[in-house]
């Protein structure tokens, strides 16, 4: 242990002032003894008495050295749950949080109704809970409601190095709290967990704390782990001479973790016992239905009350051949697994039987669990997994890692606004804890798809998410709570100024934020810029648990009486992949068929979702809003969301995200009595045009036009749009609604760059005066861009362009000849 200046002195000495509270736990023998073998277990007395004597301590110690499991117990033992408060614990995964309070709760032999947890859509907290597991999201929007947060006693902020958003915003709204808090007499502590060493961001940060608080590290009891760099030729020894050990290989992304699954259950086939073919029997089955629907050229219908069915589009499948997957491969580094060259037998021994297990994000929790579990006997465990493998989870039993040395990250530029999901180099530090997964229990070895050259290469640390993504969301909760001057306040490491001032711009036009003075001293004007108040709309907005372009759409939801549907889509935007992912690559060659067989079907049916008449305007919301409606006729089973495409863990999201978002509106606007059955019937035409008008207020910046034949300067131009904002045009997805008859213009949620510039959600957008009258007035454009009025010309200059206003070019052309 290191300690800093502040640290107490080591040894049992306890002030005479500070009764010593124990509060007994009731464990299991065997939970007992587990725990005394994990290092943090030693450190104990060390830990709790810099907690007693500081308000603030950062806890350092090895991914898998007891951390997250224990610290809730230290604190629980010594009485930080027997006052009023409780114990808090913020993880930046959502997997995380669930499956360590049940975690604790089980070695604590505790209900879930004491260790509970609570994440975005659910939760098993109750009256008598004392050890609360929640994501950092969640503890963010409790500040908003009770900023000294005197439901607790102590925060713990664990996995702090993974530097996500809102852990940053967290620290930096902690930093302020918890003084406050002593100052009124109502103590709390602060716990910053991380798993590297990188600590300065915290520690070194005087406008985050004046006095910096103390370090306690906790020495691992790690085995050796032998780094196998790769040479310039792939690496020969892929054979794994131990009997025993499993297998850890870290991948960027889903697409590729389920393509080396296939390939390794090939490669070193498992038979399953008759007791363990329940899931492969049936894959088996699926696939012979689908075979026979097949034969029968039958296309399900849906005969759901309300939802009729298009008359069937015989289009020409062939256009969607070309279908980009949004996770992309990478090139340079090659997973050789024996399978496309030479007999597999040659490079590794068969008769250790691989039990493999993908893992990611997405899967579903009972997928996840698996790796938790004991392998069957005679294989060898091995869990194909992107970076949640790296320090949030620990899976037993590893003592080979795989590393491809890379990560998959969403980048976002902030003057195009294109988002895209970019593989790239990982940082030393996650590499090295990538690596030490490998020798928890006894040497192991960790080989690395990639040359000791190239790691000297990587940067050290990897960079905080804050500096890579829009702060809108995080500007508006600031504001709500008052924290007028954003650029002061103290981010471990701040988001920069540019990003900061477009946020505080959008916000401004949504009408969140009240507009700064346009008259003045220019540098009071520079100033009041950063600094603008947040009006009753953006409270309101705040409120809600989305982002505020989303926001602004549901307040508008209220006023239209079209808040059901708003919501809807609201909630499918807000909800990650709801489709499933046609273009996935097969775990198998019997999936592979299946697959294709579907995805002529299941496109089939994502154009009858589109609907008919004015519904075709509202494009791939329309599939959104026409999904979520069969499956709620349905009854939303799983059965469903499997033959239609859809996530089942998704559908469950986007049910419970309607009724937290239908509680949050009715709680602003008070003469409430908004109704939402969750069996909304299709919307009427002129819903269809109120609920259009609505989207578009929260994207009308969104606007893409067609290029036309004359603009054509480059064959890839064909098909593309033009966009305000970028030089390069941007595309209809193939998946998307609009690609076969693409609209003139189109409004769409985001660019997202894979192989091409696509526009994700897009709605056709016909620029009619009512259209533009309630989605952009013009004065308000002109008041809410007052220096911006460069980027409205282009916007403008497209509609003169398309000749679709008469009234509008009018105006606009007034506004081009200033
Ligand atoms: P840290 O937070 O320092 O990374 P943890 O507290 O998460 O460490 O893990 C401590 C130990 O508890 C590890 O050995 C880990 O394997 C074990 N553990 C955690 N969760 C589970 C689980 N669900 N099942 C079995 N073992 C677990
Ligand atoms: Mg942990």
């Amino acid at each position: 242990v290191e300690k800093s200046a502040q640290q107490p002195k080591e040894g049992p000495v306890r002030k005479p002032s500070q009764p010593a509270v124990f509060v007994p736990v009731d464990r299991m023998p065997e939970i007992q003894e587990a725990r005394l073998r994990l290092p943090v277990l030693a450190e104990e007395q060390v830990i709790m008495e810099a907690v007693r004597e500081n308000p603030c301590i950062v806890l350092c110690g090895e991914t898998g050295s007891g951390k997250t499991t224990q610290m809730p117990q230290f604190l629980y033992e010594a009485g930080y749950a027997s006052g009023k408060g409780i114990i808090g614990i913020t993880e930046p995964r959502r997997v995380a949080a669930v499956s360590m309070s049940q975690r604790v709760a089980m070695e604590m032999n505790l209900p879930t109704q004491v260790v509970s947890y609570q994440i975005r859509y659910e939760g098993n907290v109750t009256t008598d809970t004392k050890i609360k597991f929640m994501t950092d999201g969640v503890l963010l929007k409790e500040i908003q409601k009770d900023f000294l947060l005197q439901h607790y006693s102590v925060i713990i902020i664990d996995e702090a190095h993974e530097r996500s958003v809102y852990t940053d915003i967290l620290i930096g709204l902690l930093s302020r709290i918890v003084p406050l808090r002593n100052k009124k007499g109502l103590p709390m502590k602060l716990i910053i967990m991380s798993a590297t060493l990188r600590v300065e961001d915290f520690t070194d940060n005087k406008k985050l704390f004046p006095s910096p608080p103390p370090v306690i590290k906790v020495d691992a009891r790690q085995f050796p782990v032998s780094i196998h760099f790769n040479k310039r030729t792939p690496m020969e020894d892929y054979s794994w001479v131990d009997k025993t050990g499993g297998i850890l290989v870290f991948l960027t992304g889903q697409a590729e973790v389920h393509d080396v699954c296939r390939r390794l259950r090939k490669a070193f086939p498992f038979r399953r016992s008759t007791t363990d073919t329940g899931k492969e029997e049936e894959t088996f089955k699926d696939t012979r239905r689908f075979k026979k629907d097949k034969q029968k050229q039958a296309l399900p219908r849906i005969h759901l009350d309300n939802y009729s069915a298009l008359p069937v589009d015989e289009g020409d499948e062939d256009q969607l051949a070309g279908v980009d997957d949004d996770e992309c491969g990478y090139e340079g580094c090659e997973l050789d697994l024996g399978e496309d060259e030479g007999d597999p037998d040659e490079k590794a021994d068969p008769s250790i039987p691989l039990y493999v297990l993908p893992l990611y994000s997405l899967l579903a929790p009972e997928q996840q669990a698996k790796v938790f579990q004991a392998s069957p006997a005679g294989t060898r465990l091995c869990v194909v997994a992107t970076n949640v493998a790296e320090t949030s989870l620990t899976i037993p039993g590893i003592k080979y890692v795989v590393d491809c040395g890379r990560v998959k990250k969403r980048y976002y530029d902030r003057v195009t606004g294109v988002s895209s999901f970019k593989v790239s180099w990982t940082s030393q530090a996650s590499a090295n804890q990538r690596a030490g997964r490998a020798g928890r229990t006894e040497p192991g070895h960790c080989y690395r798809l990639f040359s000791s050259a190239v790691f000297g290469d990587f940067s050290e640390f990897s960079e905080a998410e804050i500096t890579r993504r829009p702060v809108e969301d995080l500007v508006l909760q600031m504001k709500d709570l008052n924290i007028d001057k954003v650029v002061n306040f103290p981010f471990p490491t701040a988001p920069s100024g540019e990003a900061l001032m477009a946020a505080e711009q959008l916000l401004v036009s949504l009408g969140a934020l009240e507009e700064p003075p346009r008259t003045g001293r220019v540098k009071d004007i520079e100033r009041a810029k950063l600094s603008c108040p947040v009006t009753p709309l953006g409270r309101a907005m705040a409120s809600f648990p989305v982002a505020p372009r989303f926001a602004k759409m549901l307040a508008l939801g209220r006023q239209q009486d079209c808040l059901p549907y708003v919501i809807a889509v609201v909630a499918s935007m807000t909800v990650r992949e709801i489709f499933e992912d046609l273009e996935r690559p097969a775990a198998s060659e019997d999936e592979s068929s299946k697959l294709a067989q579907n995805k002529a079907r299941l496109m089939q049916m994502r154009r009858l979702w589109a609907g008919q008449g004015p519904s075709l305007l509202l494009g791939d919301l329309m599939v959104l809003l026409g999904a979520v409606g069969a499956c709620e006729y349905a009854g939303c089973t799983p059965q469903f969301c499997e033959t239609n495409g859809l996530r089942y863990k998704a559908m469950v999201e986007i049910r419970r995200l309607r009724g937290q978002l239908t509680n949050a509106v009715n709680a602003v606007c008070s003469e409430g009595g908004v109704f939402v059955d969750s069996k909304m019937a299709p919307p009427t035409e002129s819903q269809v045009i109120c609920l259009r008008q609505i989207l578009l207020a929260g994207l009308g910046d969104h606007l893409a036009r067609r290029i036309r034949e004359e603009e054509i300067l480059d064959p890839k131009w064909k098909n593309g749009y033009k966009t305000p904002l970028l030089d390069d045009p941007v595309f209809i997805h193939p998946s998307s609604a609009l690609f076969k008859k693409p609209p003139e213009f189109v409004v769409y949620q985001e660019v997202m760059e894979t192989t091409k510039m696509y526009m994700r959600e897009g709605l056709v957008c016909h620029c009619t005066s009512t259209f533009y009258r309630v989605a952009w007035p013009l004065p308000a454009v002109e008041k809410a861009y007052p220096e911006g009025l460069d980027r409205f010309k282009l916007f403008a200059k497209f509609l003169l362009e398309g000749e679709v206003c008469l009234k509008l070019k009018k105006n606009c052309s007034v506004l081009l000849s200033n």
